[in-house]
């Protein structure tokens, strides 16, 4: 029987650093050695995070037993209109001349996208042994590395972060050196989950006797060995004041990274035997709530960089 109620007190807010976090449940990780991962609700700055010690080699590992094609062609789609969008955005902050730093760019689709647009000095930062953009010409630079000491200092007029911040074992390293690469009054752009309204209504199913198992199959779609940290905007104030930013705009919005057929096919048909004749219906019976304000589920940033 898992213990949903007590105070977990030895454990950090992987956002903030905050002690007091309440512990919401366990769920099951079958990508690396880690068996159950203890999902938390920091107290102070309302992230919902993953608590145990996870080092880079086990990300690493988790990260290799993905099929990675298979999941940039599934969430393609998705993607384009997102970096499109993105893309346009960056135009108007920063110009198209810039020097733009995307950190996490993986198979290289928001960099093209960035190219489509029309900016002409692209790098892209991903760690060892993940699959990275071969588009060619496409990079003025590829730095590889765990801890961003292989990035100049004062050198990025932009840094993007999309989908990233979720990922990353310690948000206040990456967003240290964000800090460091760019030139003051810099761009920081970045997109990544936050909790949602239905994420707190679900919180409070996990503690209910008959439901607690529908609860955490939630928590399981949101919080995992890839997906780290959920952050509020709270949290993502604190942090951007705490790493030398000020915040330009920060908005939360509906956006889902995949679609909604992918979440019911990986989480309740794959993990949880729904019959695969059943996902288009059980898809479309959750669409109106999974798009609607209740799961306003992807915060938006822009910052720059003080001098
Ligand atoms: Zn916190």
């Amino acid at each position: 029987m898992i213990d949903n109620s007590k105070e977990f007190s030895g454990v950090r807010c992987r956002v903030c650093g905050g002690g007091g976090n309440s512990h919401l449940c366990q769920t099951f990780n079958e990508h690396s050695q880690t068996r159950w991962l203890e999902n938390y609700r920091c107290n102070d700055c309302g992230s919902v995070f993953v608590g145990n010690q996870i080092q880079d080699r086990e990300l690493a590992e988790a990260y290799a037993s993905l099929d990675e094609a298979a999941y940039y062609a599934e969430v393609a789609d998705a993607s384009a209109k997102k970096f499109s969008g993105a893309a346009r955005e960056l135009a108007g902050l920063a110009g198209f001349s810039a020097d733009l730093l995307d950190i996490g760019g993986g198979d290289g689709a928001f960099l093209r996208a960035l190219r489509a647009q029309g900016f002409s000095s692209l790098s892209m930062h991903e760690i060892p042994g993940s699959k990275i953009a071969d588009t060619p010409g496409l990079l003025r630079r590829c730095y590889r590395d765990f801890d961003y000491a292989t990035l100049p200092s004062s050198a990025f007029d932009v840094v993007t972060l999309m989908d990233v911040m979720e990922h990353v074992p310690d948000p206040g390293a990456t967003l240290a050196a964000a800090r460091r690469v760019l030139r003051p009054g810099g761009v920081l752009y970045l997109h990544t989950p936050v909790v949602t309204r239905l994420d707190r209504v679900m919180h409070a199913v996990q503690k209910l006797p008959a439901l607690g198992a529908a609860g955490r199959t939630w928590q399981r779609a949101r919080t995992s060995i890839f997906h780290l940290q959920n952050y509020t905007p709270r949290s993502l104030s604190l942090l951007m004041q705490r790493h030398g930013f000020e915040i330009v705009r920060l908005d939360c919005r509906n956006e889902l990274s995949w679609p909604l057929e992918r979440y019911v096919r990986v989480y309740l048909a794959e993990k949880k035997g729904l019959p695969k004749s059943l996902i288009p219906i059980v898809a479309f019976l959750l669409s109106p709530i999974a798009r609607s304000g209740m799961n306003a589920n992807k915060g938006v940033l822009i910052a720059r960089a003080r001098g």
